[in-house]
């Protein structure tokens, strides 16, 4: 199989290796890739919001599955314009992909889906921000009703900087606030039949403890020794396999990767967000525990077969990822930094490697930093602490100027 990989992050990194790894796969490529990537996969130029530039490489490459990871191509409709051409694909159309592309269409979504989440108000005006955050009480949540990159969403107890976030944007969902631990749970979907995968935990700020500003993510594991039992049953059958049967009913049926975000409350399991692609930093470490070969299950997906594949296979082991991100991250990052030290952090068993996110090769063979989150430092072991010491371990071995990571990826869960 000829597989086309459309993005460049870690995430992309993350597909491509464990793509790499399939026997059926006979050629890998992706676009536009990053310095990372370019070492498992051929990479292409390309405007990944251009579905006719993606559809025409797709088909010029003879791609026979195109994979896209980010959401933007996805909103806007990418996957839709290479599935016209004919050629599969792993990813949502335009029009299911708003379940990550609007809060609002979420929420709606959710509700005639009977799904659990938090209870919200969608505001326009000030007048009505103000209401809403009133009727709820600190802490506040307002969130940006589009695409934010992960940044949309403000959560305090400052009613004037709730305010403010919702002044900023256009229009915002207001809603109660969640309390308990999150979990992300990925399921592949082909529209009718919902394959859960297995479920990890991301860390959204940026510094220890949970201290300093929202990020993309800092690091993540899987699995979650705390969580309750039939967790994962409990989730496909009151939220993953309703909302992917709502979105059937509704003529627009979501195929590709459905990434529910989730509070474990103390009045049971809520819906935070949905993603409508793999998750960045989970994917890191849910694809370093799969044992399946990938590309049959995203081809699967992409051609509506998924009844007809046999149960996925998962290590019992751990995995552990830690980002390391670029000084100034996440409010302004400094890119063009060189990074060493590569080839010494990565383990010959395979039991650590470094995933690459905003990474570019200058003209001398050495890897400079070219994004906010600049690697995935990822490790597995039989445990969560065997993991955490070869993620860090390796984490000790790179030095890039300015970088900085968080010290407590796992740290609790593997107490
Ligand atoms: P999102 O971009 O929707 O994932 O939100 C980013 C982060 O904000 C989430 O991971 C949560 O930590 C937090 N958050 C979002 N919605 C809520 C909520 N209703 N209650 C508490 N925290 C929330």
């Amino acid at each position: 199989m000829k597989v086309l990989v459309i993005g460049g992050g870690a995430r992309e990194h993350a597909l491509c290796r464990s793509l790499s790894q399939d026997p059926a796969v006979t050629e890998l490529h992706c676009a536009p890739g990053n310095a990372g990537i370019a070492q498992v996969a051929t990479v292409h130029p390309v405007d990944q919001l251009d579905g006719a530039q993606v559809t025409a490489l797709a088909v010029r490459l003879g791609a026979e599955l195109v994979v896209v990871g980010p959401e933007a191509p996805l909103v806007a409709g990418v996957a839709d314009a290479v599935r016209a051409a004919g050629i599969p694909v792993f990813g949502p159309s335009g029009e299911a992909a708003l379940l990550e592309g609007s809060k609002a269409f979420a929420k709606d979504v959710m509700a005639g889906a009977g799904v659990p989440t938090a209870r919200s108000y969608v505001c326009t005006t000030a007048a009505e921000a103000a209401e809403a955050l009133d009727a709820f009480g600190p802490p506040y949540v307002v969130k940006d009703d589009g695409l934010a990159a992960g940044k949309g969403v403000v959560v305090t107890s400052d009613r004037a900087e709730a305010l403010a976030h919702a002044g900023a944007c256009e229009r915002v969902v207001i809603e109660e606030y969640l309390d308990g631990p999150e979990v992300s749970l990925f399921a592949i979907t082909d529209g009718t039949t919902v394959l859960p995968l297995q479920p990890a935990q991301d860390f959204k700020r940026a510094l220890d403890g949970d201290q300093g500003p929202n990020t993309g993510g800092m690091g993540a594991y899987s699995p979650l020794p705390w969580a309750p039992e039939g967790l994962v049953e409990d989730v496909l059958a009151t939220v993953l396999q309703p909302t992917v049967d709502e979105l059937r009913r509704r003529g627009t049926p979501f195929s590709g990767l459905l990434y529910a975000g989730l509070a474990l409350t103390s009045r049971g399991t809520r819906v935070i967000e949905f993603n409508a692609r793999f998750g960045d930093p989970e994917t890191q470490v849910v694809l370093a525990r799969l044992r399946t070969p990938l590309a049959g299950v995203l081809h699967a997906s992409a051609t509506g077969t998924l009844d007809q594949l046999e149960p996925l296979r998962w290590d019992e082991g751990a995995a552990v990822t830690v980002v390391i991100a670029a000084e100034g991250y996440p409010a302004a990052p400094r890119t063009g930094d060189p990074i060493e030290g590569l080839a010494e952090a990565e383990a010959a068993d395979g039991t650590a490697y470094v995933l690459h996110a905003g990474t570019k090769a200058d003209g001398d063979g050495r890897v400079l930093s070219a994004g906010g989150r600049v690697l995935s430092v990822t490790a597995t072991g039989a445990d969560l602490v065997e993991a955490r010491e070869r993620a860090y371990r390796s984490v000790g071995r790179i030095s890039l100027a300015g970088g900085q990571h968080r010290g407590d990826i796992a740290l609790k869960a593997a107490q």
